[in-house]
């Protein structure tokens, strides 16, 4: 394909995202994550990826697009926002991570994804074209950074600059030869370290660092077995995920609220408060939850975190 039609071609990616609700898209040469190889061999070295032994195996597909999809040529990466435009009630509550107010993402944006998909075959021919959702051989952050949308910040979200960082990736990896972003934004953390501060179990172990064991996320939605007692009162009500270290980010004082229809919640998740959450039915579980992500940790899931939260002595 000469280059003005992949220029042309580019441009028609990027306007069909826009038009299927995408808040960007950038695309990236598919090739070997050179910088991300030491720092990802590291972490898995010190074990700072907890009980989740998945984050062991395809080290060498995690870092090499190519050893996914055969014959790789593109990585084209989306962002869907999902700030929602109320926040369920927090006070004296048991607290939700804003991405599981809804429908579960993975769904929405694979619809999304497999529709430009379908579209693209009928413009390209015969490609090969893979989409991925917040999928674990990829290492997601990187190929947004390649694709020129934004940098990772200090608490490993993904910032994109005056639109903050609450924003789902997805990826499309094709053999299509596509025009890439040529340039990548830098670092725009500069002296703040406000995230680290305010991590209340400390999982912020150094700028850009997570030790996954640590952090609430991991702990209320991964981890199987028993939360460590160590965390008692630590927790501060997250009873699915946890949104402190980017709610205190100053670039998401840019964020503003999606427009996704699937991510809006259901009024009954802003009705619950602290007792209807302790005393939640099996029934009334599936229903909340029936298309969500916070099926994940299933009923005995929440049900453990509820009950730790609700034995946990006064905060820290
Ligand atoms: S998600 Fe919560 S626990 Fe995890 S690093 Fe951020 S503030 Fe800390
Ligand atoms: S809170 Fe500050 S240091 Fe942390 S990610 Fe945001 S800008 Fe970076």
């Amino acid at each position: 394909m000469s280059s003005f039609n992949q220029l042309m071609l580019s441009a028609w990616i990027k306007q069909r995202a826009s038009e299927l609700g995408f808040s960007a898209c950038g695309i990236a040469p598919a090739g070997y994550l050179e910088d991300e190889a030491p720092r990802l061999e590291q972490w898995l070295k010190h074990g700072l990826h907890g009980e989740m032994k998945y984050m062991e195996n395809n080290f060498d597909k995690r870092l090499d697009p190519r050893k996914l999809v055969d014959g790789a040529k593109s990585v084209i990466v989306f962002l869907k926002n999902y700030f929602p435009k109320t926040t369920i009630p927090q006070n004296e509550n048991y607290i939700l991570s804003k991405y599981a107010y809804s429908e579960d993402y993975h769904n929405v944006i694979k619809d999304k994804l497999y529709q430009l998909i379908d579209e693209l075959k009928q413009k390209a021919g015969n490609i090969n074209a893979r989409p991925f959702v917040d999928s674990a051989p990829v290492l997601e952050r990187a190929w947004a950074e390649k694709a020129g949308l934004g940098w990772t910040g200090k608490n490993t979200c993904f910032i994109v600059p005056k639109k903050g960082s609450f924003f789902f990736i997805a990826e499309i990896i094709t053999d299509l030869e596509l025009a890439c972003e040529q340039i990548s934004l830098t670092d725009r953390c500069g002296n703040c370290r406000k995230c680290i501060d305010a991590c209340p179990t400390q999982a912020i172990i150094a700028p850009y660092v997570i030790d996954a064991a640590k952090c609430i996320s991991y702990l209320t939605i991964e981890l199987k077995s028993q939360i460590p007692a160590d965390f008692e009162g630590k927790l501060h009500d997250r009873m699915f995920g946890c949104d402190i270290c980017q709610d205190v980010c100053p670039w998401n004082r840019f964020s503003s609220a999606h427009d996704e229809p699937r991510f809006i919640p259901d009024q009954a998740l802003h009705d619950m408060k602290k007792d209807d959450w302790s005393n939640l039915s099996r029934d009334l579980f599936d229903q909340l939850f029936k298309k969500s992500a916070v099926k994940r940790t299933r009923y005995e899931g929440l049900m453990r975190n509820i009950r730790f939260l609700s034995s946990e002595p006064d905060q820290e």
